[in-house]
């Protein structure tokens, strides 16, 4: 799914919730982070480090004087877009299990899709009794999703969108949320797009999930620089109370990237016996001799680290759902 970045209030100069550079916690306004871990982009097999800092009160996590929008093209690309559009490909069911929760609270209405990239989401809505609008930060992209889905897609920064206070019954944001700059000012501006009773329904990866735990800076969920804002859903807590959204569930699932992980743990031992393997943004389909070891890792030792990683705690996805109050 394409970024929704701040890069409209970037640019024109406008304050962001922590200045490059801050160490104060976006949440909290006052507590100081402390740092967290470091790691590189193992996407790209980039060698620069990236810290996180995180917040001892409320356990927020932010990436410490993150690339600024105008670096982050170097930070996406093809390589990146394609990845995204392999795994929307590979879970169709996806949209379903989501439309599932969200028929138990609304049956139609007005509905936003925050980063609705070509709109998949979208289009799995179409036809029903809703009013579908989108917000995408890539004009060509946007385009795709209008053509495929009919909704109205306002293209650019999510907090330079002009929607009306009170305008939608529901707003979803399905892993973008870590993308952004300024998660409490987004989050505010959904408050303030809702209808009262409205929902919002989003997703992101869990920093506090087993897997974030057991694989540390090997973990898929950091993809450093892309995700600048990591949360628990404490964290999600903290922010949905600041902004004024009742919380209505959150919980956390497992996600099928375990394998993304110990590759990156894989490709870090082999390089220290010499070894460098192509980084995963440009990784080829692989020859039938790899297939068969692959093959048996899934079958044999991937089960068993999944199981191991699955008693360690929490799942690495979270679903949240909360409302604007009556
Ligand atoms: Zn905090």
């Amino acid at each position: 799914m394409a970024p929704v970045t701040q890069m409209a209030d970037a640019k024109n100069g406008c304050n962001v919730d922590a200045p490059k550079g801050s160490r104060s916690c976006a949440v909290c306004k006052v507590t100081e982070g402390r740092p967290f871990l470091q790691a590189p982009d193992r996407f790209h097999g980039r060698k620069e480090l990236y810290q996180l800092l995180k917040c001892p009160s409320c356990s927020f996590v932010w990436l410490d004087a993150p690339p600024r929008p105008e670096e982050m093209e170097r930070h996406y690309g093809s390589d990146y877009d394609r990845l995204i559009a392999e795994a929307g490909e590979r879970s169709p069911g996806r949209w379903q299990d989501r439309r599932k929760t969200l028929a138990e609270l609304k049956t139609g209405g007005a509905l936003l899709d925050l980063g609705c990239s070509s709109g998949s989401f979208l289009q799995s809505m179409k036809g029903k009794p809703w009013t579908l609008h989108g917000i995408e930060i890539s004009p060509s992209v946007a385009k795709t999703a209008e053509e495929r889905t009919g909704a109205q897609i306002f293209v650019g920064d999510v907090l330079a969108a002009p929607f009306a206070p009170s305008s939608f019954d529901v707003v979803t944001c399905f892993h973008v949320y870590e993308h952004v700059y300024e998660p409490v000012k987004v989050m505010a501006k959904v408050q303030e797009w809702l209808k009262p009773g409205g929902i919002f329904y989003f997703l992101v990866p869990n920093i506090d999930s087993a897997a974030a735990k057991v694989f540390g800076s090997y973990w898929y969920g950091l993809e450093m620089p892309r995700h600048l804002s990591h949360y628990s859903p404490n964290a999600l807590r903290a922010i949905g109370k600041a902004v004024g959204l009742e919380e209505l569930s959150i919980i956390t699932r497992r996600e099928p990237h375990i394998e993304y992980s110990s590759r990156y743990l894989l490709d870090a031992g082999l390089q220290k016996l010499g070894i460098t393997r192509a980084p995963m943004a440009q990784a080829k389909p692989v020859s039938l001799p790899w297939r068969v070891v692959r093959k048996a890792y899934r079958l044999s030792i991937l089960p068993v680290l999944s199981g191991l990683v699955a008693l360690a705690g929490d799942g690495e996805s979270i679903h949240a759902l909360f409302r604007k109050p009556v």
